[in-house]
């Protein structure tokens, strides 16, 4: 693949090169707060599942630029390059201990916005990865319950998949509003969207906890078959201005008539990535040949030996 091809696939991707954040997805939450409004009065907010970090150099640009005393906590497994006013933990957000570092570095005091894009590694079978993803989102909600103050709010990636409407009911119990939200930079090829969840609410004598109801194997319901009260419709907006570069398009490298197109390279390429071993191999040439004997890499990949 050139230099240039991917920049000529994929807009948002050269955009963000061109404008310095390190993920094409900045531009999802800068849409999501053109729509909500998600920082004002925000001082303290966690950004979850936040490597490479563009979602962390948003908050850091648009909170830091408001208000000098703002505290910024970004988690994720990977170590991630520094940003200015970020503090980092490397840790996992379904451990408790997660939430407790949280916590420490406001010193006790609650967060007022807590944002996550995780993801796991998609597996390609739609219906695993629409339960992995549902698993982060429930723990990106318990880790939420222990962080964010009454009427802080809640952003995340979601899968609109088969039992997104038991998440929503979930949802529902401890947010008062909740939108599925799609930003113009999130492709609409692509299942994902983002719920809004405004004014935390937790029901009286709520206790966090790192509980996680769809691992619950006693549970024998086909959730998709909610019914009455139990179903819940939440509100789908389509958000980012309409005059925003449709995410599906492809456009020519000269977007602006007279401007010569330029090869801008990435800002912050992810530090050691799961994906960097198997780069290796195929830039090297290990892993062509059929007849090679083979063994398993540690994500259980099969891997052929030259
Ligand atoms: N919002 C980021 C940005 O703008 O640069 C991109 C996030 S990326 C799509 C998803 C991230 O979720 C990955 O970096 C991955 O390591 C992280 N992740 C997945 N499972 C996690 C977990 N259990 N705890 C912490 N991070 C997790």
């Amino acid at each position: 693949m050139g230099r240039s091809s991917k920049d000529k696939r994929d807009i948002y991707y050269r955009l963000a090169k061109e404008e310095g954040w390190r993920a094409r997805s900045a531009f999802k939450l800068l849409q999501l707060d053109h729509e909500f409004n998600l920082f004002t009065g925000v001082n303290r907010a966690v950004d979850l599942c936040a490597a490479p970090g563009s979602w962390s150099q948003v908050l850091s640009r648009k909170l830091r630029f408001s208000n000098e005393g703002v505290k910024i906590v970004a988690v994720d497994l990977q170590a991630m390059a520094p940003l200015p006013g970020v503090t980092q933990i490397q840790g996992d957000i379904t451990k408790v201990s997660t939430a407790q570092e949280i916590i420490r570095h406001f010193e006790g005091q609650p967060a007022d916005l807590v944002v996550c894009d995780g993801a796991p590694d998609v597996t390609g079978l739609h219906d695993v990865d629409e339960y992995i993803q549902a698993q982060l989102l429930l723990a990106a909600l318990n880790i939420t319950t222990h962080v964010l103050k009454p009427g802080g709010t809640f952003v995340a990636k979601i899968f609109r998949g088969k039992d997104v409407t038991l998440l929503y009911s979930q949802l529902k119990i401890f947010f008062s509003g909740v939108t599925c939200a799609k930003p113009r930079s999130s492709r609409n090829s692509s299942i994902e969207a983002f719920v809004v969840c405004q004014n935390y609410s937790p029901p009286e004598g709520y206790v966090p906890n790192m509980s996680n109801p769809l691992l619950d194997h006693s549970y024998d319901v086909d959730f998709n078959q909610l019914e009455g009260p139990n179903r819940v419709i939440v509100p789908f907006l389509a958000c980012g201005d309409l005059s925003a570069f449709d995410s599906d398009r492809t456009y020519p490298l000269q977007l602006e008539a007279g401007k010569q197109y330029q090869y801008t390279p990435p800002t912050q390429p992810p530090i050691c990535p799961p994906y960097q071993q198997a780069c290796h191999l195929r830039k090297n040439n290990l892993l062509s040949r059929e007849d090679a004997p083979s063994v398993f890499d540690s994500k259980a990949n099969l891997i052929r030996l030259m």
